[in-house]
């Protein structure tokens, strides 16, 4: 039997092949806490523009805030994700898988608040007013290919950041397929 090759693997909480770039935002999680929930996003700096190299300053606290109009809503803020999804479907890393990444903010998932706490959080670079690239979907389906074998717990859970934060966050939006994302998710495993 041929085992179905995936192109990342992970080990100590980093995704092999993929850039990596740290992120200073990021805590421990709590030592009770385990891995269990896939939390998706979508950012672009500015809003809607894309390929800038802005979100990765961003994750890094390197920002020059005086570089756009809309920097200065954003100015000061010190956030992460373990993973951005460029257009191209390039992935790179900010923080390793077993540290808390600062994606979520004040959410609940099934109940249990503080989704930063046992979540891994990917962005994909995007809007709530336009379709991802399909190069993006593949990546995505691939990177959490990966992470559910390496955190089992995780099985389905995979929310979006509209899910667990609904008053606050709209995000992935209107434009992410999770229909196409689960089918795709299936055929891959
Ligand atoms: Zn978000």
């Amino acid at each position: 039997m041929q085992e179905k090759t995936q192109p990342f693997y992970i080990e100590n909480g980093v995704l092999q092949g993929v850039c990596q770039i740290p992120s200073p935002n990021f805590n421990q999680r709590p030592e009770e806490s385990e891995i269990q929930l896939i939390v998706i996003h979508n950012i672009s700096l500015p809003p809607s523009q894309f390929g800038q190299g802005y979100i990765q300053q961003f994750f890094q606290n390197k920002l020059d805030w005086d570089a756009n109009p809309y920097f200065q809503t954003i100015k000061g803020m010190e956030v992460s994700a373990h993973l951005l999804i460029l257009r191209t479907g390039e992935v790179i890393q900010f923080v390793n898988f077993q540290d808390r990444a600062w994606h979520a903010g004040r959410s609940t998932y099934l109940g249990l608040p503080e989704c930063n706490d046992y979540s891994i959080g990917i962005e994909l670079e995007g809007s709530d007013d336009l379709p991802f690239e399909e190069a993006q979907y593949t990546s995505l389906v691939s990177v959490v290919h990966c992470l559910k074998q390496a955190y089992p717990k995780i099985q389905q859970h995979i929310a979006g950041h509209s899910d667990i934060a609904p008053v606050r966050k709209t995000d992935p939006g209107p434009y992410f397929n999770w229909l196409r994302f689960r089918a795709l998710l299936n055929a891959d495993s």
